[in-house]
């Protein structure tokens, strides 16, 4: 008898348990969103078999790994749903520390070298760039990726990384829909508004930061506000990097501007 009042209080209390421990999830909120806001592409500035094992052995990783061999192999080194050591301090449009809540895509490529007629950048094999494209469009699609927020690593820290740097193929990426681009019509039109009346550096500054940039707000032309111009120039007009603000980067700016929805 003893024994059996004894269960039935067991019983009792497990079915107490089931009871309380239930989590009711048939009510889903209205405003949520995917964990994943970013896409970030990086050069690895090392050959491939180093890279694959920096990336997977060491203090550093991202989510996928782009190789420069023929075929081009593609390898994905953390799962999308946790986070990988990428992209370090880095802001975008109020966002910080984008490494929780990005996918990291590392592209093997050499970067640069410095030679006696200056530095000279190694350029992406189009089959490269045929996978990168392959693979952004999957992440963005299955992550609903917006088009500005997928970004280099100069973009979100332009003030300690250039890469993918100035030879990376943004314009195949705008071409195959996946990033704003400057329309050159646009460029053109206001550029020649511009050449007569170039905007003041403060305009240059709140232009940037409206697009997304981290960037001084102080009217000055100092050095933190010269990396953001390069990073930005680098990306939309690869030709001439200088860090100067001028008409055409001002047209740019604008063009793209245009571009981007409201949230
Ligand atoms: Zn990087």
């Amino acid at each position: 008898m003893k024994k059996l009042v004894a269960f039935a209080f067991i019983a009792l209390l497990l079915s107490g348990c089931a009871t309380t421990s239930k989590i009711d999830a048939s009510i889903s909120a209205v405003s949520q969103e995917d964990r994943i806001q970013f896409i970030i592409l990086h050069y690895t500035a090392i050959d491939q078999p180093t890279s694959l094992k920096v990336l997977s052995q060491q203090g550093v990783s991202s989510h996928y790994l782009v190789g420069d061999q023929n075929p081009v192999p593609v390898w994905q080194l953390v799962d999308e749903q946790r986070m990988s050591y990428h992209a370090g301090l880095s802001e975008w449009k109020g966002y910080s520390r984008l490494n929780a809540s990005s996918i990291g895509i590392e592209i093997v490529n050499l970067g640069y070298k410095d030679t006696a007629t200056g530095r000279e950048y190694f350029p992406f094999p189009p089959a490269q760039i045929d996978r990168v494209i392959a693979l952004v469009k999957d992440i963005s699609a299955r992550h609903q990726i917006r088009p500005e927020y997928i970004l280099g690593h100069s973009d979100i820290a332009p003030q300690r990384k250039s890469d993918p740097g100035p030879l990376f193929p943004w314009k195949r990426l705008a071409d195959a829909g996946l990033i704003p681009w400057p329309v050159s019509e646009e460029v053109i039109q206001r550029m020649s508004v511009y050449e007569t009346q170039l905007p003041e550096i403060k305009w240059f500054q709140e232009k940037l930061m409206q697009y997304g940039y981290t960037v001084p707000q102080n009217g000055l032309l100092d050095t933190a506000t010269r990396n953001v111009l390069i990073a930005f120039q680098s990306k939309y007009r690869s030709e001439k990097f200088d860090g100067q603000p001028d008409a055409q980067t001002a047209a740019i700016l604008e063009s793209l501007l245009g571009q981007i929805k409201p949230r």
